[in-house]
């Protein structure tokens, strides 16, 4: 996010992610394609002055309890073309499931986010808007 997204969501995100204020999380891994992100199946589509993201994460770190997350997405915006976005717990259609039990690392929760028709502002595209 520091080096990718524009300056107007580095000032509104990166100071409570440093101060440890807000919890951020990223969501790349799917069920069913794991480490392969060229299969990656969640898809965003722009609606008028947001983007529309369906799809299911899992295996994130922070997703029980995370405040802002950087979502990965095949946008439609070119062909084949992988987009971050800025999604907030708050944004409807971001849910979050389940937390998983693992057998270790407890103290840093981990869980699955489901993203169902969730929209997301266009400006919260990393990299702008396309
Ligand atoms: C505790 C924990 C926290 C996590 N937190 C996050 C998170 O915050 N955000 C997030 O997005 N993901 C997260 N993950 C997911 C993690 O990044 C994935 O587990 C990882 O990408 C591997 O995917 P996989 O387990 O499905 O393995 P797979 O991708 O199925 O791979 C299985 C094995 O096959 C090998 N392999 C895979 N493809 C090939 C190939 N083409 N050629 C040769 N060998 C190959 C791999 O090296 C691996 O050894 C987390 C996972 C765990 C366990």
């Amino acid at each position: 996010m520091a080096h990718n997204a524009q300056e107007p969501l580095r000032r509104r995100y990166l100071p409570g992610c440093l101060s440890g204020e807000t919890i951020a999380g990223l969501a790349m891994t799917e069920p069913g394609i794991g480490s392969d992100s060229t299969a990656m199946t969640t898809k965003a589509v722009r609606d008028g002055e947001a983007y529309v993201l369906n799809g299911r994460k899992m295996f994130i770190t922070n997703g029980p309890n995370g405040d802002v997350f950087l979502v990965y997405a095949r946008s439609t915006a070119g062909p084949g073309k992988l987009s971050m976005f800025i999604v907030e717990k708050g944004f409807p259609g971001l849910l979050r499931t389940r937390k998983l039990k693992k057998m270790g690392m407890r103290s840093s929760p981990t869980g699955e986010l489901v993203l169902e028709d969730c929209r997301v502002p266009a400006e919260n595209r990393v990299g702008g808007r396309a």
